[in-house]
């Protein structure tokens, strides 16, 4: 074993290897993966082998297809067959929401170029007989669906691996890691240590003490999962006979079931609500090639749907069952990349479908440590999304439910419960008890999203269509419109940064030019490919003094890249506010009325300004104020330490009594920032989008001093951008978009390239073995999707369903009617450009 090398790899599992070969492949070998026993001896080794690329976050489903686009390059690399079986698959739905569902998840598949295909019951069971469809509504076909040997799996990319020059130590568990003061890892394991500049923790089963070793506690948990082999069944056998065919995969919502064939005989696994973690504090380190106890009470609720669905099965043998352990992540998504707060120590776990996954996880992090960016958009990956927040308890809790939801729709409008309320604000009572707020949980933090009429009435009724909270969110807008309303806006990130070098580091990092001294801008940050990573609110408090606000989600994913960038001397510091400073914002034309109601000072038009900054008492509480807010309408941000809030709240209320002051949530607010275009951070501006891309050519400032991503900015604006974000206003009913829906253009054959959501180089679409170009689903006659929705709903001050979304630039400026339509629930809606935002376009009210 070597003593030096340049990355570790702890860990020997498929994601493991998977590192290491993408590692290899991009030119870095001198590399070496540590794996305590053999290869595949965490869940890797007792997998289903399913694969998919279905998954709720569109950039995610595009690293799963380069997943399953790979395993041929693989098997050539190395000479090892991964023993892959592409058979296609249904989801089958039983209700008509959860054909709702499939319609929904069909046109965001359309948006991806993927070939998906929405069939009937009737349908769906001459592919797969054993089904009764009498059970079913209608069903989605996915070809890109499989399984593979997943021990075959993780030895090709570890063969592939080494055959570029990587090193694979086994039997070998490390014990220990710790850093030289010039960064250095040291790996200490029991064969010696290695002394190296990356670690990178693909310790699966064990991934959370990997963490401990460098004072990390990871939210990921380890649940345990039951599949059943039944014995050869005769249907099986016969279909196989009949069509030639293997039986093709199965997704039963209702009974948390998927099933396919192995061998003459079906595999059936479920995802049973009475789940149960393994090892939820320690996992012990003997644990080794071992199953665990089978548990069949647990899914017999499953498997009764499952009889009843599938009635071969009922006379099937069971000839074994497997349960074994295998970890999530909160959302069920992999924890991936840098760790903020360590240097060049990265994550690559949570993996809860190493074989859908772990190519794009490899590929990704591959790229994020040889070239400083993962080339794609893996937000939904990305270690970042959590926080301080998510501890043992919490994690636990979030796991379960999402373990125990894996097979559940969720509805746009759906807040789920477990572990809630975690962090609330002080103001959380006086919203649910006196208010009726229905909350929502953003960033494990409680917030108002809209206020019912009454206790009984304060619940969301789940759908896809507009709901039961429709009038009220309307009523709420329309209170900021005509006259003043008031939302809490505690869940904004707030950073502060101090020092003689604060300017110059916010100047090099932002595409803004830096506010004077008491004012306010808006400003993007791109990363070095010139791709927005960043959107945020600045204003200058003094000389050498800022504040910004963002966007919660990021909040760790925003301090890693502002610490990567912080000058080594100490000129500049910075703080993450957190919950140690929350807010409230009034909007309205009477917000000044009743704010003046409050302080000492002078705030009329023209001393506190629109876009001013001010650290002033209100109502006696010291607080710093921004004369801007989201709405789009004449108002304030007012901030402050906790302890105030509930004062300057009541003092609010109070003072905007006369002008029938109400609450509004934070529905009301992302409605109206709709009717105005404004776009959000998470939706709209993502690191695959330029900034031109995203419209947001206002705040980029390319003669301004030289600022990160500025040479590719430039570039891009000199280009020309590829896509537009653009509004749109639709003739929708019933039902709004929710994202990631296709736009259709009326273009006959002209070529608007090719598009898809994950924009980027290096992921190739693989379909029946071959790498597809795009997909006759994206065209209808004259039509063709042209691009894809990132968000939406209904905008109540101008009462029109309305969407954003990205489209080619030469496509972007047209109004016309009968040139779009976006897709809703299976159906096409005529939609028009908004090029000026619907409400007050020319900003005469926020001016106010
Ligand atoms: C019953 C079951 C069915 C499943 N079905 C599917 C399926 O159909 N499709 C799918 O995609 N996924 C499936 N999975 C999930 C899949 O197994 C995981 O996603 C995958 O194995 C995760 O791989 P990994 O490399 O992250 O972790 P692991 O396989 O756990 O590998 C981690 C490795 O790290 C090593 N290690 C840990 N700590 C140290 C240390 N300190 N020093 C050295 N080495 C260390 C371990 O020994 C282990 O070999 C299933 C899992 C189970 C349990």
């Amino acid at each position: 074993m070597k003593t030096e090398t340049r990355v570790v790899v702890i860990g020997g599992g498929v994601v493991g290897c998977s590192v290491l070969y993408h590692l290899a492949r991009a030119g870095w070998t001198d590399i070496m993966l540590i794996e305590r026993s053999e290869l595949t001896s965490g869940s890797s080794w007792h997998a289903a082998g399913g694969f998919h690329t279905l998954n709720g976050d569109p950039n995610v489903a595009k690293l799963q297809a380069y997943t399953v686009g790979l395993y041929k390059e693989l098997e050539e690399v190395s000479g090892q067959s991964c023993g892959l079986h592409l058979t296609g698959g249904f989801m089958v739905a039983d209700s008509p929401e959860r054909m709702d569902f499939l319609r929904y998840t069909h046109a965001k598949g359309r948006a991806l170029g993927m070939d998906t295909e929405l069939v009937s019951a009737a349908e769906a069971k001459a592919m797969f007989p054993m089904l009764d469809d009498s059970h079913f509504v209608g069903a989605l076909w996915d070809p890109v669906e499989g399984h593979l040997d997943p021990s075959g799996t993780t030895h090709a990319y570890a063969k592939a691996a080494r055959s570029l020059g990587a090193e694979i130590v086994l039997r070998n568990p490390v014990k220990e890691i710790t850093q030289d003061p010039d960064g250095t890892w040291n790996v200490i394991t029991e064969q010696g240590a290695v002394r190296c500049d990356h670690v990178v923790n693909a310790g699966g089963l064990w991934a959370r003490e990997v963490g401990r070793m460098v004072g990390l506690e990871l939210p990921l948990l380890a649940m345990e999962h039951m599949y059943l082999l039944t014995e050869d069944m005769p249907e099986v056998i016969a279909y196989n006979q009949e069509t030639g065919r293997e039986v093709c995969h199965i997704i039963d919502f209702k009974g948390e079931i998927y099933t396919r064939q192995e061998r003459n005989g079906l595999l059936v696994g479920t995802y049973e609500k009475a789940c149960k973690p393994w090892s939820p504090v320690n996992t012990p380190w003997d644990f080794g090639h071992e199953l665990l106890e089978p548990d069949l009470e647990r899914i017999i609720p499953s498997l009764e749907v499952g009889f009843r669905h599938f009635p071969a099965l009922e006379n099937a043998g069971i000839k074994q069952i497997i349960n074994g352990p295998f970890t999530f992540a909160p959302d069920g998504n992999p924890l991936v990349g840098p760790v903020q707060g360590l240097t060049n120590f990265w994550s690559a776990c949570a993996v809860m479908a190493g074989f859908s996954q772990g190519g794009g996880v490899g590929l990704a992090l591959a790229n994020w440590m040889t070239e400083g960016d993962p080339g794609f958009d893996i937000w939904g990956m990305d270690v970042a999304r959590y926080g301080e927040w998510t501890t043992l308890k919490y994690t636990n809790a979030k796991v379960r439910e999402n373990y125990s939801r894996r097979f559940s729709i969720r509805f746009p409008n759906e807040e789920l419960p477990a572990a809630r309320p975690h962090q609330t604000t002080p103001l959380y009572d006086i919203m649910t008890r006196e208010n009726h707020a229905v909350m929502g949980d953003t960033w494990g933090l409680e917030v108002p999203l809209w206020f019912a009429p009454s206790a009984e009435a304060a619940h969301d009724v789940l759908s896809f269509h507009r709901s039961n909270d429709f009038e009220h969110v309307g009523n709420e807008v329309r209170a900021v419109r005509d006259s003043i309303g008031i939302t809490e806006i505690a869940n904004f990130a707030k950073y502060e940064v101090t020092g003689q070098g604060a300017e110059a580091f916010l100047s090099r990092l932002m595409t803004n030019t830096m506010p004077k001294t008491g004012r306010i801008v808006l400003t993007p940050m791109l990363n070095e490919n010139g791709k927005l990573i960043g959107d945020f609110t600045i204003a200058k408090a003094a000389e050498d003094r800022f504040m910004i606000w963002g966007s919660s989600g990021a909040q760790i994913y925003h301090m890693r890249w502002f610490e990567q960038h912080l000058p080594k001397d100490g000129s500049v510091r910075i703080e993450r506010f957190g919950q140690r400073m929350v807010g409230l914002s009034i909007a309205g034309p009477n917000a000044r009325k009743v704010f003046e109601k409050l302080v000492t000072e002078d705030v009329s038009r023209t001393t506190f300004r629109f876009m001013d900054y001010r650290e002033m008492d209100v109502a006696s509480c010291p607080c710093r104020v921004n004369r801007i807010t989201y709405t789009g309408d004449l108002g304030y941000e007012i901030w402050m330490e906790p302890c105030y809030e509930r004062t300057v709240y009541l003092a609010l209320k109070e003072a905007g009594a006369k002008f029938g002051i109400r609450d509004f949530g934070m529905r009301a607010l992302l409605s109206m920032r709709l009717e105005k275009n404004f776009p959000t951070w998470g939706h709209e501006l993502r690191p695959i989008y330029g900034p031109f891309e995203g419209s947001m050519d206002r705040f980029v400032k390319l003669e301004k001093n030289d600022f990160i991503g500025r040479e590719a900015a430039a570039r891009e604006y000199a280009e020309g951008p590829h896509l537009r974000r653009v509004s749109f206003l639709i003739d929708a009913a019933t039902a709004d978009v929710m994202a990631d829906e296709p736009i259709w253009a009326k273009v006959g054959d002209t070529d608007h390239g090719t598009i898809t959501p994950t924009h980027t180089s290096g992921v190739k679409r693989y379909v029946n073995g071959t790498v597809a170009p795009s997909t006759d689903k994206q065209r209808d006659g004259d039509w063709r999707v042209v691009g894809w929705v990132t968000s939406g709903g209904y905008a109540h001050g101008v009462q029109a369903s309305m969407a954003q979304g990205y489209i080619p630039a030469q496509l972007a400026g047209e109004g016309a009617d009968g040139l779009f339509e976006i897709e809703i629930l299976g159906k096409r809606h005529p939609a028009r450009i908004a090029i000026d935002p619907p409400f007050d376009p020319n900003g005469e009210r926020m001016r106010g």
